[in-house]
């Protein structure tokens, strides 16, 4: 921790993806370019590294937000030689889908549901991303 935190923050939720909390943090605090890659560069965070998956950024990202930095990079898919590492799974690349968003409707739906900001409430879960998943685990919805 280095004594950076955002204020106001957003929690890490239960399964979102590290992309996703950079994403809700800059719709948060960015008024233009709300991307999460522009939020990222601002906080001197390569979000490269974040899509990536590599501790020193995702421990940066973590004590920003103030969020669990081991929680955070439970949700992480760590880019390795032959593709990633996902809670000690070793996936191939051709496994993820991460060129094109998937999500479930009714996960987000329950999201927003009573939220004064939905943009940032809506959170885009790291299971999404593996392909061999096709169907919410939640609502049995397929993504
Ligand atoms: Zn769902």
């Amino acid at each position: 921790m280095n004594g950076r935190r955002l204020h106001p923050t957003l929690p890490h939720l239960a399964g979102e993806a590290p992309t996703s909390l950079a994403s809700r943090l800059a719709q948060l605090h960015l008024t233009n370019n709300a991307s999460a890659r522009s939020f990222c560069a601002d906080m001197g965070i390569d979000f490269r590294r974040v899509v990536d998956g590599q501790p020193d950024a995702l421990t940066a990202l973590a004590d920003l937000a103030g969020a669990d930095p081991a929680t955070l990079a439970a949700e992480a898919f760590r880019r390795v030689p032959e593709g990633h590492l996902f809670r000690g799974e070793r996936l191939p690349k051709s496994s993820l889908l991460r060129t094109s968003l998937r999500f479930c409707p009714a996960c987000l739906l329950d999201d927003c549901s009573g939220a004064s900001k939905p943009e940032v409430m809506a959170y885009g879960r790291t299971v999404w991303s593996i392909a061999a998943i096709r169907t919410c685990l939640c609502f049995g919805v397929q993504l």
